[in-house]
C-alpha cells in the first residue's frame, strides 16, 4: 500500500487530537475532487513497517494524547489497500485500544464487498458516499457533501450501534463536539487545505 501523508498530529480530520493517515489509491474519480494525484494505488510512498511501528508509538505517546486514528485519502477501502488497512485497524485495535478508528470512504456502505466489511467491523466511525459537488456543503460536519453519511459502529455507552441519516448525525455532532471552524470535507482530504 502506498501513503500520500502521515500527520503524526492532526485536529481536523476527526474529533480530537488524532493521527492522521492519507492513503494512495481511488476508484470513484468523483467530479470537483481536489487532487486526483491521489487516485493512483502506486502514487505517493509505500507504507513501510516502520511507519505502521511509528504510527502505534504516535497513538500510545503520552505526550500528547490522541484520541484516534484517521483513515483517508484517496481510499483506505480501494481494493488493493483493504489487506493492509485492515492489519492496520486490527493492530491499532490490540495495541491502542482506547482509541477510536474513523474511516472516510469513497464506496457506499451498502456496496462494500466481504473484504471491505471486515475492515469496517473493526473500526468505530465510517464516512461513506462519494463527494458529488451538487450536494455540497461546508456546515456539513466531517463531510464534504450531504449524500455522504456517518455511521457511528460502536457508540460508548452502549448507545446506538448503527447510523440514521446524515442530518441526525449533523445534530448529533453539533451536540456533542465542539463547532470547528473546518469541518473536514471528503473532497478535500488530503487536498487543498493541506498545502
Ligand atoms: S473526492 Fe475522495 S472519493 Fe472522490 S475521487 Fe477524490 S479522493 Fe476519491
Amino acid at each position: 500500500m502506498n501513503i500520500q501523508r502521515y500527520y503524526a498530529v492532526d485536529v481536523v480530520n476527526g474529533p480530537g487530537t488524532r493521527c492522521t493517515l492519507f492513503v494512495s489509491g481511488c476508484e470513484h474519480q468523483c467530479r470537483g475532487c481536489y487532487n486526483q494525484s491521489t487516485w493512483r494505488p502506486d502514487a505517493g510512498v509505500p507504507f513501510t513497517l516502520a511507519m505502521e511501528e511509528q504510527l502505534i508509538a504516535d497513538l500510545n505517546d503520552r505526550r500528547i494524547p490522541r484520541q484516534g486514528l484517521s483513515l483517508s485519502g484517496g481510499d483506505p477501502l480501494h481494493p488493493r489497500n483493504v489487506p493492509h488497512i485492515r492489519r492496520l485497524v486490527k493492530r491499532v485495535r490490540r495495541e491502542c485500544p482506547d482509541k477510536d478508528i474513523w474511516l472516510w470512504t469513497g464506496y457506499q456502505r451498502a456496496e462494500l464487498n466481504a473484504a471491505q466489511r471486515a475492515v469496517v467491523a473493526e473500526i468505530d466511525v465510517l464516512i461513506d458516499g462519494r463527494f458529488i459537488e451538487a450536494e455540497k456543503d461546508a456546515r456539513l460536519p466531517w463531510r464534504g457533501s450531504r449524500n455522504q453519511q456517518i455511521w457511528y459502529l460502536r457508540q460508548p455507552q452502549g448507545e446506538r450501534a448503527e447510523s440514521d441519516t446524515a442530518e441526525h448525525h449533523a445534530e448529533e455532532c453539533d451536540a456533542q463536539r465542539p463547532r470547528r471552524e473546518s469541518p473536514v470535507q471528503h473532497q478535500q482530504r488530503g487536498h487543498a487545505d493541506r498545502g
